[in-house]
């Protein structure tokens, strides 16, 4: 019997139907470049989170904390939570990593919602799994399209919830009834990356239903509302024994400690969590309502971003070259399935003013 042998080294199977991840440009025209393709915090970092930052660097010669126990306890502090049913990782695209690393392998099926957050295909092909994608309507997820996906094999559902890039959420009582729709092997990933945006009554960021489950893990990261998207840096909130398989696997010292010290500061500066919610909450409102009256179709929003739809006559790419020459930098969305739309984080004053200004020229033609 003959073998075939490779000729040269070859990854498992799945890896090579990877597209990679291309992550939001950073260049455009212009001496003065607005960059809000990447959904960064338009207010950067606390001060004392970059001050423990340079606090750091006097003993770079120390591993970090492997356990993170300084940064868990001030986690934990912060939403009432277990320290030891908490895992920190290099971003929460680590933590999510982990768990399709742990959970997933050849012949299982991962499920997520049709324009959910393109890391997740990304973890379940490495891992030899196959993805399947829920169908959403208006682009919101739709919990009984997510339902009918699972089967036997399915090993997890990925919610991101409110969803990248459509910053769209389903209430808490939806994240319930999706929880309870799962039989009890199916592990259900609660990608809370915006939770802290989200004002709205009947959203909740999952961690109640953590608390009372077996298999719910919510993730969240310090990228965002944080501003610390440079020093990668997220964790994960789940049942023990979830928290024991992701000890095991993740790299002993996977936190660096300039990141764990700036994180420790970030969490608990509340003022500063409170100063950029409030510019998100008013600056997401008048780009939504100015936007809105241009002509342009607008998703409405409960993160730090905005979806925007344009047609045929004024097309998504004419309007970022057009942002472009303006020095504004948005995200395309040709890789989501959504070749009409543009994603636009919500910048600082200067740069939410000339997104509008510019956006106005566009549809003025010219
Ligand atoms: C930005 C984002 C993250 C965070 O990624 P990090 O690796 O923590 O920077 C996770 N999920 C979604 C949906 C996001 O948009």
């Amino acid at each position: 019997m003959t073998q075939d042998i490779a000729k040269r080294p070859e990854p498992k199977p799945g890896i090579l139907q990877i597209e990679a991840y291309v992550p939001g440009k950073s260049r455009a025209k212009g001496a003065k470049v607005h960059k809000l393709s990447s959904n960064e915090s338009p207010l950067g970092a606390s001060p004392a989170a970059r001050e423990a930052y340079s606090a750091a660097a006097s003993s770079l010669e120390r591993y970090p904390d492997g356990g993170a126990t300084a940064l868990r306890a001030a986690i934990a502090a912060k939403y009432g939570l277990a320290e030891d049913r908490i895992v920190c990782g290099a971003g929460s695209d680590e933590v999510l990593q982990l768990l399709a690393h742990a959970y997933l392998g050849p012949g299982d099926e991962a499920v997520y919602s049709q324009y959910g957050f393109l890391v997740y295909p990304i973890a379940i092909a490495a891992n030899g799994a196959k993805a399947v994608v829920a169908p959403e309507k208006s682009f919101q997820t739709d919990v009984d399209a997510l339902l009918a996906c699972v089967t036997a094999r399915t090993k997890i559902v990925f919610l991101a919830n409110p969803n990248n890039p459509t910053g769209t959420y389903i209430p808490f009582s939806e994240v319930k009834r999706l929880h309870q729709g799962l039989p009890p092997h199916v592990l259900l990933v609660l990608d809370a990356a915006y939770a802290e945006f989200v004002r709205n009554n009947d959203y909740e960021s999952g961690i109640a239903l953590v608390s009372d489950s077996e298999n719910v893990v919510m993730t969240r990261t310090f990228s965002k509302i944080h501003g610390l998207a440079a020093l990668r840096l997220g964790w994960a909130y789940g049942p023990a024994h979830v928290i024991d398989v992701m000890n095991r696997i993740r790299g002993p010292f996977n936190v660096s400690a300039p990141a764990l010290a700036a994180g420790v500061a970030a969490i608990r500066d509340t003022a500063f969590m409170d100063k950029a919610l409030a510019h998100n909450d008013n600056w997401l409102n008048w780009l939504t309502t100015e936007i809105s009256a241009l002509g342009i179709a607008v998703t409405p929003s409960v993160g730090n971003f905005l979806l925007l739809h344009f047609n045929e006559k004024k097309t998504a790419p004419a309007a970022d070259a057009h942002l472009q020459e303006h020095g504004i930098v948005v995200r395309r969305m040709e890789s989501y399935g959504l070749p009409s739309a543009l994603r636009l984080s919500i910048g600082d004053e200067e740069a939410n003013r000339a997104v509008v200004a510019a956006l106005k020229s566009f549809m003025a033609g010219a």
